[in-house]
């Protein structure tokens, strides 16, 4: 006797059930991607315990046939496409004609829909796959779909929702996507009556990330725009100092379809480079609109993962274009927003939590203790030295004495700063700079002007264009916070000098040029240091060695696992150089497409580390005089190597908005 048959359709519909409503969340989103898909111009869900008693999207779309009805509900019925060929033009969200069908399996299902404006439409009941009723009814023109006790019929899978609030969160997390991916479509979302989500569908998509995020977070956002032969590009991204801990707050949307996409954020973060600070991503939503063909969308049921035809080509794309954007910003940012005089004590929560996010920041980043935390002024010491020309060569900071500037705390990072930017194009260094913007920050505006500043090594590897970069200002420092934070002003407004931040940056542009030429600098070693590696370590050093000895690193096979240091340039931080050289093996083994340009600026950043001064750590008027001097000469002073803001600056406006001496 026979053993095989053809599942009849109500199982059928149960087992894609399984797959395409996995919880309420997937419910919302199969319904309002109908509804989008239907033309609509308003949107409304409303769901009760998290979704799992019931669901009701009414949309105010296209409606369905009378005859159509019984139809949406059968296994892959659907309108949107008719041939194989369809398949690979997909315009609209859905296609499958699964969605119908699954739900009505696992739940209890009433349908309301009219496809014309004479108030006469249709409504269906449907529990657990069989219809119960289907005639004529009184309706607007639109879809209005109310989903009850959903897996009601499965009580396996009802046992894994999690709770109300999981559940509720999956399906705002989605509802705000989509609202991100349609600003032209009025959204509104509640819960047990609370609206959650309103969006004005007036096509701003900075309206519906205030909506989703948050002024706060819309206000940090910069606009992107771009185009080449295959892909337009639009949407916004934040500014380096606005960033989340994870990769939530990153939205893609291609051709209208809110997708996942590792390999684009990670082009996404390469835009950013060095901007953002270790563990922390930016928030985006990114428009990509492209020909049909060159994007599969049939990858996953819940369609949420595509395929690219070009994806290297798309991803140097996305790459460049936010590398682009970011150039044209500063990147100091400024705790005090502009509409903050309405409550100050939001104001003082926010300082609050600016300054405990910034201490936590380095606290993970600080390294370890080394040889040169203990001897402090040593670590000074070595910054002065380094000092070329400006300061004398008769040693250390305290017998620096004489040299403070012309009047002490009045004018630094004059000299060295015409030099660093000499190649700056346009730039012209202002005797009076700081006159210059004080015009600019009575508008409300900023302390600091608003251009851009690039790191070196980001310039290169956006094809060395400088742009215009502003000068840092001319500061006075009037004391020091916790051993942590240098306080200085201006005419224009008061400053506040993450000084450990501030040192990394300056070594690091120090290492970066020493870095351009390591092996003039190699020096023997009377005593080699010797590294041991695991035996897979140790093959892959060897086939590695070159890339040691373009930072000026000699390696040398001893045998078996054990490999000597013959010679490093003699500039690596004193008494780190072991293990220097160990997290740069470290990375050399790890990495999978080393480059020169990579391996420099690694190396530039693991020294400048090693060699900086840590947070609490007291500095003389003239050392932290000379620190700002220093600073002022670099080529990219607002952020530390790691992408955390150095300077935070306060206008004279921002403190008269603070106290209330202006309204
Ligand atoms: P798919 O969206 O993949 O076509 P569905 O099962 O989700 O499949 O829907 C089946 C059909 O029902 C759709 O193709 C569409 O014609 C119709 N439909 C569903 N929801 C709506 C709606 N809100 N407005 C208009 N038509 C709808
Ligand atoms: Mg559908």
């Amino acid at each position: 006797m026979a053993k095989i048959h053809i599942l009849d359709e109500h199982i059928a519909n149960q087992i894609a059930a399984g797959e395409v409503v996995e919880r309420p969340a997937s419910v919302v989103k199969e319904l309002v991607e109908n509804a989008i898909d239907a033309g609509s111009t308003k949107v409304d869900v409303a769901v009760e315990e998290g979704g799992l008693l019931s669901i009701r999207v009414s949309d105010n779309g296209s409606g369905i046939d009378p005859e159509d009805c019984e139809t949406a509900f059968y296994r892959h019925a659907t309108s949107k496409i008719a041939q194989g060929r369809d398949l690979f033009h997909i315009t609209s969200l859905g296609f499958r004609g699964e969605a119908l069908p699954s739900i009505a399996a696992v739940s209890k299902v009433k349908l309301v829909t009219s496809n014309s404006s004479d108030g006469r439409g249709r409504v269906l009941e449907i529990e657990g796959g069989h219809l119960k009723v289907n005639e004529e009814t009184a309706a607007p023109r639109g879809t209005d779909f109310l989903v009850k006790e959903l897996f009601y019929n499965t009580p396996a899978r009802l046992k894994y929702m999690k709770t109300i609030q999981t559940e509720l969160g999956h399906i705002s997390d989605y509802m705000y996507r989509l609202a991100l991916s349609r600003p032209d479509i009025a959204f509104t979302v509640r819960h047990n009556g609370n609206t959650l989500l309103q969006t004005l569908g007036n096509g701003d998509l900075l309206q519906v990330i205030a909506a989703v995020y948050g002024t706060q977070a819309a206000k940090s956002m910069m606009p992107i725009k771009a185009e080449n032969m295959d892909y337009t590009l639009s949407g916004y991204i934040s500014r380096p100092d606005f960033t989340r801990a994870n990769r939530n707050a990153m939205s893609f949307i291609i051709n209208g379809r809110y997708i996942r996409n590792y390999g684009l954020s990670q082009a996404i973060l390469r835009g950013y480079h060095t901007l953002l600070p270790i563990n922390r991503f930016p928030m985006t939503v990114l428009q990509l609109d492209m020909h049909p063909s060159l994007v599969d969308v049939n990858v996953h049921p819940s369609k949420l993962e595509v395929r690219f035809s070009k994806e290297p080509e798309l991803y140097a794309f996305a790459e460049e274009e936010v590398r682009k954007v970011l150039m044209q910003e500063v990147l100091i940012p400024r705790p005090v927003k502009q509409n903050i005089s309405k409550d100050a004590n939001a104001f003082i929560q926010e300082q609050f939590h600016f300054s405990k996010n910034n201490s936590e920041g380095n606290r993970d980043k600080v390294p370890s203790t080394s040889a040169l935390d203990l001897d402090k002024d040593e670590s000074f010491k070595n910054l002065i030295d380094r000092e070329k020309g400006s300061v004398s060569s008769s040693g250390g900071a305290s017998s620096n004495v004489g040299e403070t500037p012309r009047n002490p705390g009045s004018s630094y990072g004059q000299i060295e700063r015409s030099r660093a930017f000499s190649n700056a194009g346009s730039f012209q260094m202002k005797e009076s700079a700081a006159t210059t913007y004080r015009s600019d920050s009575r508008a409300g505006d900023r302390a600091v002007p608003s251009k851009p500043a690039m790191t070196q090594e980001w310039l290169q590897a956006a094809g060395g264009v400088a742009p215009e970069i502003p000068p840092f200002p001319e500061l006075t420092v009037i004391g020091q916070h916790h051993g942590t934070y240098l306080i200085a002003q201006n005419d224009t407004g008061l400053y506040l000098i993450d000084q450990h931040a501030a040192h990394e940056r300056i070594n690091y542009e120090y290492y970066y040029e020493k870095f351009g030429k390591p092996a003039d600098a190699s020096q023997e070693l009377l005593l080699p240091i010797t590294l041991e590696f695991t035996p897979s370590e140790s093959e892959k050093v060897k086939d590695r060695l070159h890339w040691f000895e373009q930072v000026g690193v000699y390696l040398e096979h001893f045998g078996g696992q054990t490999f000597l240091v013959r010679s490093h340039p003699f500039w690596f931080p004193k008494g780190d150089e072991k293990e220097l050289i160990e997290e740069m093996a470290e990375w050399v083994l790890s990495e999978r497409n080393i480059d020169l340009a990579k391996l420099r600026e690694t190396s530039s950043i693991l020294c400048s580390c090693k060699a900086s001064i840590k947070a609490n750590q007291k500095l003389t008027e003239q050392e932290s005089a000379k620190l700002i001097e220093r600073l002022a000469a670099c080529r990219q002073p607002y952020t530390c190597p790691h992408g955390r803001p150095i300077v935070v600056s306060f206008s004279i406006y921002d403190l008269e908005k603070m106290f209330k001496r202006v309204m």
